[in-house]
């Protein structure tokens, strides 16, 4: 992968560190049975074009599970659908992944796995959210990747891996945090 680990992190390390090395360490410890310091599988990456995000999704893309929630977090143009669209490149998608911008949610089937793809830029509220059935799609099967979380606080379950996308001079700098078991152990495969 031309990916490139980024160096200074957003977020201050929490005890034991939250860098992608003390990350795998903990995930190591998980391994053993003792599951400590498990929220802490961390990734900060450079991806300097989009080549390097769509790689990246390539690497996400063979480590998905059935269930799986993914926040993505970052401004306008940072890059959360493109990673999405590499995702179903990768898994062998040949359609247009277009943005859920306006019907909010996009549903794919591909590889044998159901895929959600959430955008909640223009979600207003709570009613929009049951009357689109939405709360029905989480059903621990569908693997779903969400924009625009915040937009849907308490309607969405918890994320299990939360990337966030910062735009700098040198392309984007993503960051993965991993929330849970499944998240962890998904990170520590990338
Ligand atoms: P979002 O969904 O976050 O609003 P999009 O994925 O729609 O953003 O758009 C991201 C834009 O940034 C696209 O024009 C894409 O080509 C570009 N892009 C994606 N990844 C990178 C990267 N790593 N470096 C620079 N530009 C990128
Ligand atoms: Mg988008």
């Amino acid at each position: 992968m031309t990916t490139i680990p980024f160096a200074p992190l957003t977020n201050p390390a929490p005890a034991g560190g939250s860098s992608a090395e003390s990350g795998k360490k903990s995930a190591r410890t998980g391994e053993t049975g003792e599951v400590t310091n498990d929220h802490c599988a961390n990734l900060s990456l450079l991806l300097v074009d989009e080549s390097a995000t769509m790689e990246f999704a390539q690497q996400l893309a063979a480590q998905l599970q059935p269930g799986m929630v993914i926040y993505l977090r970052g401004d306008l143009g940072a890059g959360k659908t493109t990673l999405v669209r590499g995702v179903l490149n990768a898994l062998g998608y040949a359609g247009r992944v277009k943005s859920p911008t306006y019907t909010l949610l996009e549903p794919y089937q591909v590889a044998g796995l159901d895929l959600r793809h959430f955008d909640l830029y223009r979600m207003n509220d709570e009613a929009e959210w049951e009357s689109a059935g939405f709360r029905d799609e989480f059903d621990g099967h569908n693997i779903f990747f969400v924009e625009w979380p915040e937009n849907a606080r308490n309607l969405l379950p918890h994320a299990d891996i939360e990337i966030k996308f910062e735009i700098i001079p040198q392309g984007r700098h993503v960051e993965a945090l991993g929330h849970t078991m499944m998240g962890n152990a998904c990170l520590k495969q990338l």
